[in-house]
């Protein structure tokens, strides 16, 4: 007997990578095998991720689905082997998380627990620090009660990784993987699976449940395939909870519809209020004297407070030159910086949650996902077109998420007040205002 677990689940696979023993066991488990592509209204189609492939691309190499090539080249006349979805879990698991939901929480989780019930799909939009992660719980126990599978899914691999060690605690006695692009980790049958959006692709039919953290974000937003891959992941039965702070136009669209049910969240877990962003007009640019003197003021004050620091920049090499004029500047304090470039990132980040450095750098890489307790947050460039209206939104709600520190200081720096600059501040006093906090 060949270990065919790896497979199994409504996953997709190509066959070309299986034995012929295995091939045979897993259609002996249901498993059933497609060709490679489909034919619709003149168009050809990747069965893997519903794409359509131009053959004339392809004229001196064996054609194949350029979109999903990160999951291993499929070539047009291969043949993919999907798994059934359905998968027994054992019953009787009990929820380890014995945390409280405030009064606004229950309401919304109730709220979920009821478009479960009633197989619809649902949207959270709560403002960042709001406790999204805690108000799933009682539905993620009521899926295993009810022996079936859920996947949670962000566009982002660090909104992944924090919430693995979650999920782990508070579901001590289930299966639960946590699958990236990144990870090494090899794919299992687990009942709760944490995973990058991307990963969606590799499944069909295979959860009961969806939920998709971050759905406004990159890469997510506007990739269609990204989109066609969370519904194919479901089952035909299932439903998909959204969540997010800064919901996109299309799903407020649906909610309109009546096509997806809406439960809002203005406040903040420990009730108080988002924290609204202190605006700096400056006269010259970021990087005048190196660093301009009204930014370096900040920076020193809080060094001196010992306060922690998030630093954003739109760009990775105004980021970098930055960092070298902020280390000489301050060569007795420990500074880290962080963008998708870079490989590190991931333990670099852990080593800033570890408190090994007191600043830390970054682009909108680390808009979202992230928590730090007591952390001050700057905004450099906040005029620049790279940051959106909804990444400035994420950032400022990096700051002021622990109980213990809610007023954390954001601080947006900017050679010109913009449209969009001002739409933020707007935003959050009006989140506020809406929650009764202002
Ligand atoms: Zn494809």
């Amino acid at each position: 007997m060949e270990n065919i677990n790896e497979y199994l689940g409504g996953r997709i696979t190509n066959t070309r990578l299986l034995t012929p023993q295995q091939i045979s066991q897993l259609l002996h488990c249901g498993a059933k095998l497609y060709p490679a592509t489909f034919s619709r209204e003149g168009h050809l189609y990747c069965r893997r991720c519903f794409s359509t492939i131009d053959l004339d691309d392809f004229r001196k190499i064996q054609p194949y689905c350029r979109k999903c090539i990160n999951f291993g080249k499929l070539l047009v006349n291969d043949q993919i082997l999907i798994t059934d979805g359905s998968l027994n879990f054992p019953a009787d698991q009990i929820m380890t998380w014995q945390g409280q939901l405030t009064d606004q929480q229950s309401r919304v989780c109730h709220e979920v627990l009821k478009s479960y019930q009633n197989n619809q799909d649902h949207l959270i939009w709560a403002v960042t620090g709001a406790g999204k992660t805690e108000i799933i719980f009682p539905l993620i126990k009521q899926i295993i009660d009810n022996g079936q599978r859920v996947a949670i899914c962000s566009p982002r691999i660090d909104v992944c990784i924090e919430l693995f060690p979650r999920l782990q605690q508070a579901f001590a006695q289930t299966t639960i993987g946590l699958f990236h692009g990144k990870n090494e980790q090899q794919y299992f049958p687990c009942q709760i699976m944490i995973a990058t959006v991307h990963q969606l692709v590799r499944f069909e039919k295979a959860f009961d449940v969806l939920i998709v953290d971050e759905v406004d974000s990159f890469p997510l937003a506007g990739d269609e395939m990204l989109h066609r891959a969370i519904i194919k992941a479901k089952k035909v039965s299932g439903t998909i909870l959204y969540l997010s702070a800064t919901p996109p136009m299309e799903l407020l669209k649906q909610v309109k519809q009546n096509q997806l049910h809406l439960s809002k969240l203005y406040r903040r877990f420990h009730g108080h209020p988002l924290p609204e962003p202190k605006c700096h007009l400056l006269l010259r640019p970021s990087n005048f004297l190196q660093i301009n003197p009204r930014i370096k003021w900040l920076i020193q004050r809080a060094v001196k407070a010992s306060e922690r620091l998030m630093i954003f920049f739109p760009r990775i090499p105004d980021m970098l030159i930055f960092e070298r004029s902020l280390k000489r500047l301050l060569p007795q304090v420990s500074i880290l910086s962080v963008s998708s470039k870079d490989d590190q990132r991931i333990e670099k980040v852990q080593r800033f949650r570890n408190k090994e450095a007191q600043i830390i750098l970054t682009t909108t890489i680390l808009e979202r996902g992230v928590t730090f307790p007591k952390i001050e947050v700057l905004v450099i460039d906040a005029d620049a077109p790279e940051f959106s209206k909804t990444a400035l939104i994420q950032i400022a709600g990096r700051a002021g998420r622990d109980k213990g520190h809610p007023d954390d200081e954001v601080h947006l720096y900017y050679q010109f007040y913009t449209e969009k600059i001002s739409a933020v501040c707007r935003e959050i006093k009006s989140v506020n205002q809406q929650a009764g906090l202002k």
